[in-house]
């Protein structure tokens, strides 16, 4: 139940209030009180909108009073009324969660229309054309989004179909050629469609269609694409959104009047110009329902010179007091300005980090603000993919640089589509190809390369969704023609199927596949992480198994290695047939002359590694998978040798390693003979890998630099498993060191991705001095869920909230979390020194990073692109505010 006031007018509330009047709610009321020209409205709670989920979606006691009362407040403010046949007043409907979600709920515009009040209109505007198209929008909105149900017959598409026989009756075929006649004519036929498919005719009562378009808000909370969006902004479900009823004002009045979206600086790029566009004579939806391409603000300066300076100077205002960029919704009205919506602008990952670093130059906020502010996830963006340089290809339209970034992949031609063959489908590439884009093809949208639309503009929710997700997207693309299956542009049709790429960042259209890079990084993207540095507590290593990888991560800012995973080495081709003579030999000594050969290519792997670090530690990890993933597939084999069987022939290599395979067989190979496990049952493999290591080591060291080894045994469940290891290892190590005449600081230790292990944590903290924890296999054994297969329950797990999001990407804090703090208290009980960190997946993701900082540890372990992010996030969480964490 709701605790407190529900219905609060702008001038009551502020933009400290975003939890409980929504984002928009808490902005209009914080412009009201600054005083800039806000029509008058108000806000109904989040909280109401749970209660209406609590009392099985119906509408909380006592709630619509508390509206009405507001409503006479702000009718008395204007001295018009809602359903006056004499001096009607018309609203605006709209949710506002605490987060922007852009496009994902419902709106409705121009309530309070019904015969009498539009006649009303009519005679004050003198302008029926309006009032009528006024009418038959509204009579769609409302109708689409409160009385349509499952079967979806009051769908927007219907009413359009309307308006395109009426179209076609009249022989015309744009919207603003039809007359007022004619829009009166499709009231009618609207009015009429309502009473068909519904059943009830079109309510006339306008206190009726408030409360159905209030409850039509609360409602698309929980559409599809609004829980789709949620998910994937991990913004949750219980917070509910505000509803916010505002006086209406008409850009659709005529040529002085208009609406626009404009960011108070370049979203793409971070420049520091207005930025933005406008429709002349239209409602706001208009722009953002991308179905009309507006023209650029800049425009505006010459159009509507005042109109435009007082604009930009409401945009300095609201940067100065915001201290962020905005993005504004405004209208015009018969030349007069008024701003319908502020919030933090959706900005691309580049445009973040611009903006943050241009602002602490500018003295508006200090570097620990900047660093609070971007979410570490979108910094991938300015990592993204450009188009190899130097490639030639062929432009085939352009249109407007929407979302940056290169893209190549299969044209297809609908959101299922998209999401059939695309990303968490098939998997193959594919660009979605659309004529405009509703916000009901996110699905496949986040399915998609790329997304490549005939209409809508910069600032039309498809493409601010596809910037907020780095999904590289040409938008407004008026040179080419989208049909059913295929598009044309300018001349070549290009089929459902057809390879193409896209350059977002430049607006191209291109024919067939380009070669696509990681793109260099900018001088603002050092100097953010550079402060981020200043203000982390935790180290930041990278996982990496080659020199290669190991210097780009040291350039996006590793300090070491958190995890060679010394397996990856095996992998290479020419050593594959050594690998496998290793596995199948049948004595120590058959044994020992392949491991002198791999010996010989890890000593140099190693050295590599370590010179590429030059004196930043590493720590490898001894072998670790199952030995059967180096062997040929067991169903080949059989397959194989059955066939030759069938032709009468034989081979006695391919049966006897058949043979060989079967005894390596095992029913659930990941809880079977791997990591340490192997270690033991042979034990040549950990002295190779150890003296390989060191010797490495001992190259580089000889050479005048610094090596510095950190060897980690994995899968450890008992302490006794450890102490097996380490006195091979130390032997081995010893030995090494006579041989060489030179110590090497090299240092043992564990990870801990077994349940047991953690539970025993202060018996193995005694035979390590470090801890690495395994994420993914602490997750797996935890929960019982494979890693490599769990994808077909986790999804529907997420889907119906069984579980919160998916444990092997963000760590499952009150489960496995828990088992890691009681390895680290343990650990530190017996050895208050011992270096901690994390190697699992969950290493870059910035949840979990903030999670790694509570616990303690000294430093994550992640992949190379997500260094910058881990960075990044350390500090956030060292700062106590995380940009992600909703
Ligand atoms: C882990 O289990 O978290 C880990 C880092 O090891 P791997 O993924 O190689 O099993
Ligand atoms: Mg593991």
């Amino acid at each position: 139940m709701a605790t407190q006031k529900r219905v609060w007018l702008f001038e009551e509330g502020d933009a400290s209030m975003r939890d409980l009047l929504g984002g928009k709610g808490a902005n209009l009321s914080e412009m009201s009180n600054i005083g800039l020209p806000v029509p008058p409205g108000f806000t109904i709670t989040t909280e109401v909108c749970n209660d209406y989920y609590a009392a099985s979606q119906t509408t909380p006691a006592g709630v619509m009073d508390e509206v009405n009362e507001a409503l006479a407040r702000v009718e008395a403010g204007l001295g018009k009324k809602l359903g006056d046949p004499a001096n009607p007043l018309l609203l605006s409907v709209r949710s506002g969660a605490k987060f922007s979600m852009p496009g994902m709920m419902d709106t409705v515009l121009n309530l309070g229309l019904n015969d009498a009040t539009a006649e009303a209109m009519i005679a004050q505007t003198n302008n029926p054309r309006f009032v009528y198209d006024s009418y038959r929008r509204f009579i769609m909105m409302l109708s689409d989004v409160a009385f349509s149900d499952e079967s979806n017959k009051l769908s927007k598409h219907d009413f359009e179909h309307l308006f395109r026989d009426l179209k076609a009756e009249k022989g015309v075929t744009e919207d603003t050629d039809v007359d007022a006649e004619g829009l009166k004519e499709l009231v009618t036929r609207y009015k009429e469609h309502v009473r068909k498919q519904a059943g009830r005719d079109f309510p006339q009562d306008v206190h009726e269609q408030l409360q159905a378009a209030i409850e039509a808000v609360w409602r698309s909370w929980n559409n599809e694409r609004a829980f789709i969006y949620r998910r994937r902004e991990h913004i949750p479900d219980e917070i509910g959104t505000a509803v916010n009823v505002q006086s209406m004002v008409f850009g659709n009045l005529g040529d002085d009047s208009g609406s626009g979206v404009a960011f108070t600086r370049n979203a793409s790029t971070g420049a520091n110009e207005i930025f933005g566009e406008y429709l002349v004579n239209a409602q706001g939806e208009d722009v953002v329902a991308g179905v009309r391409t507006p023209t650029p603000i800049a425009d505006m300066k010459t159009d509507q010179a005042a109109i435009y300076n007082e604009f930009a100077a409401i945009c300095a205002r609201l940067e100065d007091h915001y201290k962020d960029m905005l993005d504004i919704e405004f209208t015009v009205e018969r030349n007069k300005l008024f701003i319908l919506q502020c919030r933090a602008g959706k900005r691309t990952g580049p445009a973040a980090v611009k903006i943050a670093v241009d602002m602490v130059n500018e003295g508006r906020i200090r570097k620990e603000d900047a660093v609070g502010r971007v979410d570490p996830n979108l910094l991938t963006q300015c990592l993204l993919p450009v188009i190899g340089s130097g490639t030639k290809y062929n432009v085939l339209a352009r249109g407007l640089p929407a979302g940056p970034g290169a893209a190549t992949g299969i044209a297809v031609f609908s959101a299922d589509k998209a999401a059939e063959l695309g990303k968490g489908g098939a998997g193959q590439r594919v660009i979605l190809v659309r004529a405009d884009t509703s916000p009901d093809d996110l699905k496949g949208m986040l399915a998609a390369q790329g997304v490549l639309t005939e209409r809508g503009g910069m600032t039309s929710h498809a493409a601010l969704v596809a910037r907020g997700f780095g999904i590289p997207t040409v938008a407004g693309c008026s040179e080419i023609k989208v049909g059913e299956a295929s598009f044309s542009a300018n001349g070549t049709i290009i089929k459902e199927g057809d390879a193409i790429s896209l350059n977002g960042t430049l607006g191209e259209v291109i024919e067939g596949t380009v070669p696509v890079e990681a793109a260099t990084l900018t001088g603002e993207f050092g100097t953010f992480l550079s402060w981020a540095d200043e203000f982390r507590t935790m180290g930041v290593r990278t996982n990496a198994d080659t020199p290669k990888d190991t210097k780009l991560a040291i350039e996006l800012g590793a300090e070491g290695i958190g995890l060679c995973r010394t397996e990856h080495m095996f992998f290479e081709g020419e050593r594959r047939p050594a690998v496998q003579a290793m596995i199948l030999a049948e004595n120590d000594a058959d044994r020992q002359v392949q491991l002198d050969i791999l010996l010989e290519y890890q000593r140099e792997d190693f050295r590599g590694i370590f010179e590429a670090l030059n004196g930043m530690p590493a720590t490898v990890r001894l072998i670790d998978p199952p030995l059967h993933e180096f062997l040929p597939s067991r169903e080949g084999l059989i397959e194989e040798v059955a066939m030759l069987k069938a032709q009468g022939k034989s081979d006695v290599e391919k049966e006897h390693l058949l043979e060989a395979v079967e005894g390596m067989h095992e029913i659930n190979p990941m809880m079977g003979l791997r990591g340490c496990r192997l270690s033991i049952v042979f034990p040549q493999i950990v002295e190779m890998q150890t003296r390989a290591i060191l010797e490495g080591a001992a190259l580089v060291i000889k050479a005048g630099g610094k090596a510095v080894p950190e060897i980690m045994i994995p899968l450890v469940g008992h302490v006794n498993e450890l102490k097996f290891v380490r006195e091979r290892l130390e032997a081995t190590a010893k030995k090494v060191e006579q041989e060489q005449g030179i110590s090497i600081p090299y240092s043992f230790g564990t990870m801990i991705e077994v349940p047991r292990g953690a539970l025993t944590a202060d018996e193995i903290a005694k035979e390590a001095a470090f801890f690495s924890f395994g994420t993914n296999d602490l997750t797996q054994m935890t929960f019982g869920f494979s890693r490599d297969d769990s994808d077909k329950f986790l999804k529907p797990y997420v889907a119906q909230k069984i579980l919160p999001g998916d444990p092997f990407e963000s760590i499952d804090q009150s489960g496995v979390g828990q088992l890691m703090e009681i390895a680290v208290t343990k650990a530190k009980q017996v050895r208050p020194d011992i270096k901690l960190g994390i190697c699992g997946e969950h290493g870059g993701e910035p949840r979990s990073v903030a999670f790694c900082h509570h616990l303690g540890l000294n430093y994550v372990s992640c992949s190379p692109y997500r260094v910058p992010i881990a960075r990044l996030a350390a500090a956030q969480a060292a700062l106590g505010k995380s940009a992600s964490d909703k």
